[in-house]
């Protein structure tokens, strides 16, 4: 197949996106494929979560075809990923309603070897019934998009106001374009590799225009070439449903490539027309019946997004901004360690434009507007699809798998492994404090003692450098059993935002763990980089979520198991920030907090909490602190550790190993093995440790 790197480069890759439409897909490949000609052509589909049984149709119908199936994050984003796996010298981008009328791809790709300044073209488009379409356009403006808003297209003299180009001489011969119908695209594969993939920021629409913008600004021809003429079967988005997607990106392009001021007149115009398309349809509907009541419906839900509301599609914020991790290949295609090393993130420059633009100007902005932005985001961030929050269970199903598997192998109805918890424990707690300033300071004491009444200790994250802290505090906390971990030098989060920063960094941290006497850390709004983090040169890290949308940085380690990054020991934090959970969700109940817990103790992970003694300042919030130690000091079998304790366990158990003895006899060998058990794992997944410690031990 085409993926064989032993075979010569193709001429083309083919890449069509299906989401449902099967039929109309079959006959967009039988025809495309027909119209091959001499040259050599890989073919891909990405389906985009199709129902209609359309990858498998496809799969059974053109085994030359490679399929990809994806989850729908739009039409940008399914072509990249056949993009990122294109060998051939162009690129063509083909709608699955597309069928060919006259010409072929080879002649197409003679065309376009012989216009080496060309860079991206498309062909003739028709109706069905032969009428041409409108394919070649012109660059959005502000007098383009005013014009449209007023009927252009109706004057005599007003078809310059609009951005398609009509019908005339300039269709018959090659010609340069602005930008052309993204129902079919050939693309330069040397131009692709300079100018980037289709921005995954426009879900549907726009990205054609997007995309062509771009490889003109790079200095690639984009050109109108009739070597061949498609018939374009739903041609020019005509489905009013899809209007406000249509604007939204419109209104997305306008932000990217044009000045605040043009985006704001260009949305203008856009708001303007919908709403007297709003009117004119409200008042025709009364003459004309219920197709104009429709019209004027969808157009109504356009002058929203217009003004602001969110596009129908696209886990995307209003002003564009992914609020999902886009991936080019999905989770499962991650192994377990590529997953806990967060891997999956994107770290491209688009991907957290508004977060960042946010934590930039956030210093400028009354508290009550950041707290409101945050909450109006927020509302986005909680629906990411991976990892997915508060609960993302791949690493514990996967976990569950592969002893099932052991097990069939084996043969027997149970096998024994060294327990994840020492001294019989099912799951680990621990509670962590990162205190950010002088308020939180003088809470300490307060607290510490709310959780000795409980029988807890804890661990209080200091910054190095950025508050004073009172003399004797780090005695007093250490000498009621209290642990102290460093929370950055300062918290100003910078650094991990260039190797620089974090060379600079180094030898203070460094400096300052020895000082204090500290083996943990804990990076300041939970920054972090797997690839840096044993060179703090801490014992263990705990700066890893493992499902957390909200921070600064989203994404997510997957895993309620203590990892490995190198030497250092990672202790995901597993439980929702209490910040988050008050200001941003406000949550007056610790609901979130509970139905977690009981979550990760039923798959034996360990619960890790922060709370920040500076937002522990009202008695509802000391009340609801309170009622989470008093509902963990309740669960079952539970191991209530210092971080420190935990990390030294899970270094330990890193050398123990368990040796078989006979049918449900085993026992654990290697220094510190007193400490370990035996647990026998049977096809539930259920673990019978073979020596139970009291319930309840602590
Ligand atoms: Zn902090």
């Amino acid at each position: 197949m085409s993926a064989d790197p032993t075979n010569p480069r193709p001429d083309l890759s083919v890449i069509v996106v299906t989401h449902n439409g099967r039929q109309k897909a079959l006959e967009t490949l039988a025809s495309a494929q027909a119209a091959q000609g001499w040259i050599d052509a890989e073919w891909f589909v990405v389906d985009s979560g199709s129902t209609d049984g359309t990858a498998d149709a496809i799969e059974q119908g053109f085994p030359a075809v490679r399929v990809l199936r994806r989850e729908n994050r739009g039409f940008a984003a399914a072509n990249n990923v056949a993009l990122e796996r294109a060998r051939g010298r162009y690129v063509l981008l083909l709608n699955p309603d597309v069928e060919f009328a006259a010409g072929n791809l080879a002649e197409l790709v003679a065309a376009m070897d012989a216009r080496p300044g060309t860079g991206i073209a498309s062909v003739l488009q028709t109706d069905p019934d032969g009428s041409l379409q409108a394919s070649i356009r012109r660059f959005p403006s502000v007098l383009r998009s005013f014009g449209e808003a007023l009927f252009s297209y109706h004057w005599p003299l007003g078809r310059g106001l609009q951005e398609p180009v009509a019908q005339g001489p300039r269709y018959e011969r090659p010609g340069a374009a602005d930008w052309m119908s993204g129902a079919f695209l050939i693309a330069r594969a040397s131009a692709v590799a300079e100018v980037g993939p289709l921005d995954e920021r426009f879900f549907l629409y726009s990205e054609e225009t997007d995309w062509c913008y771009r490889f003109k600004r790079a200095g690639w021809g984009v050109e109108h070439l009739p070597v061949a003429t498609v018939v374009h079967h739903c041609g020019g988005g005509s489905d009013g449903a899809l209007k406000p997607q249509l604007t939204h990106s419109k209104m997305l392009f306008a932000r990217k490539h044009y000045g605040r001021p043009r985006a704001m007149a260009m949305r203008g115009s856009l708001a303007l027309g919908h709403a007297l398309r709003v009117i004119s349809g409200t008042v025709l509907g009364v003459f004309a019946g219920a197709g104009h009541r429709e019209r004027a419906r969808h157009e109504v839900a356009a002058l929203r997004v217009a003004l602001g509301a969110p596009p129908p599609y696209g886990p995307y914020a209003a002003d564009g901004s992914p609020s999902v991790p886009s991936t080019e290949r999905s989770p499962a295609d991650f192994d377990d360690r590529e997953l806990r090393e967060e891997r999956y993130r994107d770290r491209s420059e688009n991907r957290s434009l508004l977060m960042s633009t946010y934590y930039n100007v956030k210093p400028l902005l009354p508290r009550r507007l950041q707290l409101a932005l945050r909450r109006r985001y927020a509302v986005r961030q909680a629906r990411v699809e991976f990892p997915r929050w508060p609960i993302e269970p791949i690493l514990v199903e996967r976990r569950q798998a592969t002893l099932r598997a052991e097990l069939q192998a084996s043969g027997a109805d149970a096998l024994p492994t060294v327990a994840t918890w020492p001294e019989g424990h099912r799951f680990a707690a621990i509670l962590t404090h990162d205190v950010e300033g002088p308020k939180g300071v003088a809470l300490v004491r307060e607290i510490m003692a709310i959780e000795q009444r409980h029988g807890f200790r804890s661990c209080w994250n200091f910054v190095g450098d950025w508050y004073p802290i009172e003399a004797g505090l780090f005695d007093h906390l250490r000498a009621e059993g209290h642990e102290i971990g460093l929370h950055g030098i300062k918290h100003d989060c910078k650094l991990f935002e260039s190797r620089a920063n974090f060379e600079a960094e180094l030898p203070e941290i460094h400096r300052k763990l020895r000082e204090w006497d500290v083996v943990g850390f804990r990076s300041p709004a939970t920054h972090r980089n797997a690839d840096w983090m044993e060179e703090l040169g801490a014992a263990y890290d705990s700066s890893f979520p493992d499902t957390d949308p909200f921070e600064p940085l989203g994404g997510g380690c997957c895993s309620i198991l203590p990892f490995f990054l190198g030497e250092m020991v990672e202790l995901p934090i597993t439980l929702v920030q209490d910040h988050t959970l008050w200001e941003i969700l406000r949550r007056d109940t610790i609901d979130l907090w509970t139905e977690k817990s009981d979550w990760i103790a039923a798959n034996g992970g360990l619960i890790n909490l922060i709370v920040h003694p500076d937002y522990l300042d009202t008695p509802d919030r000391l009340r609801m602190y309170e009622e989470f130690l008093v509902y963990l000091k309740g669960m079952d079998g539970g191991w209530s550790a210092l971080p420190r304790d935990v990390a030294e366990w899970w270094r330990l158990r890193r050398d123990l190993g368990c040796v078989t003895d006979g049918p449900r006899a085993a026992h654990v060998v290697g220094p510190g093995s007193e400490r370990a058990r035996i647990e026998w794992l049977d096809a539930e997944g259920t673990a019978t440790a073979s020596t139970p410690d009291p319930v309840g031990a602590r």
